[in-house]
């Protein structure tokens, strides 16, 4: 096992975290599947990549929770030694018009998808910058660079999240360690399963290429930015969105 790059992918219980989390272990990574509550699902991504001949583990923790990335973060240095790959997938949305929206619900969409990214960044990048290697990449999205009516608390979540990746790479590219951005459109996942039809209706219009993307168009992304191939890219953010935000 030693042997294996040790990735570390927030939110990898469904949706594109379980994608990213089954491209990495095919391309013969130790994948560490984070999740919050479904642990039943992590187990099955922990099942499809043993069924396929990779290895892994689950690990519970609410990315939110600063004291709580410390300990996961600080468990998988002492169980495996290493981090070298760490995806900060993990996201929710509270969606609601500006106007509507309470401050717990654009607090708790903050909490999760931005300073879950940087607790995870903070609790990894000491190890990483030990290693002199290490690949970080963040979920962001499009509307992170265009901004949504309905959305303001995940734009803003976004945004920043594209503002933290750009900060660490400057931050972190003279040991060797890469972070980049990867901003999807919209994508056939449960955050988009319950939308209306008419909005998907809407937003497939959006999209030059037509239609929603699939989680493997997001992992195959994450899976170059995590690649030796990659080596030379830090601070970018990369859309896989069909053409949407050009
Ligand atoms: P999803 O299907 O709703 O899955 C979300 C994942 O995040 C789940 O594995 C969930 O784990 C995990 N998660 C949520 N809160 C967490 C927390 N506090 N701590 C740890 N894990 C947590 O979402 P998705 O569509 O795959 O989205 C994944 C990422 O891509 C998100 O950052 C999202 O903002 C971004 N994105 C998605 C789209 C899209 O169209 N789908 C577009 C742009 C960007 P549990 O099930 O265990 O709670």
């Amino acid at each position: 096992m030693s042997e294996k790059k040790i990735a570390v992918v927030t939110g990898a219980s469904r949706g594109i975290g379980r994608a990213i989390a089954l491209e990495l272990a095919a391309d013969g990574a130790f994948v560490i599947i984070n999740y919050n509550g479904s642990a039943d699902r992590a187990r099955e991504v922990l099942d499809e990549i043993r069924t396929s001949g990779g290895d892994g583990a689950c690990y519970q923790c609410n990315v939110a929770d600063y004291a709580a990335c410390e300990t996961f973060f600080a468990d998988v240095v002492k169980t495996y030694g290493r981090v070298d790959i760490l995806v900060n997938n993990a996201g929710i949305t509270k969606d609601g018009l500006l106007m509507r929206m309470s401050e717990e619900d654009f607090a708790s969409v903050i909490d999760v998808n931005l300073k879950g990214t940087f607790h995870c960044i903070r609790q990894v990048s000491r190890q990483m910058l030990k290693q002199r290697s290490g690949r970080i990449i963040n979920m962001a999205s499009v509307v992170g660079v265009s901004g949504n009516a309905g959305q303001a608390n995940y734009a803003a979540s976004k945004a920043g999240v594209i503002g933290l990746t750009k900060s660490a790479a400057k931050e972190l590219a003279s040991r060797g360690i890469t972070v980049n951005a990867i901003a999807p459109g919209f994508i056939e996942t449960d955050m988009t399963e319950v939308l209306s039809d008419a909005v998907k209706e809407a937003s497939a219009k959006m999209i030059p290429m037509g239609n929603f993307g699939k989680t493997e168009d997001v992992a195959k992304a994450a899976a170059f930015l995590a690649s030796d191939g990659a080596r030379y890219i830090t601070g970018q953010v990369l859309c896989v969105d069909g053409g949407m935000a050009m």
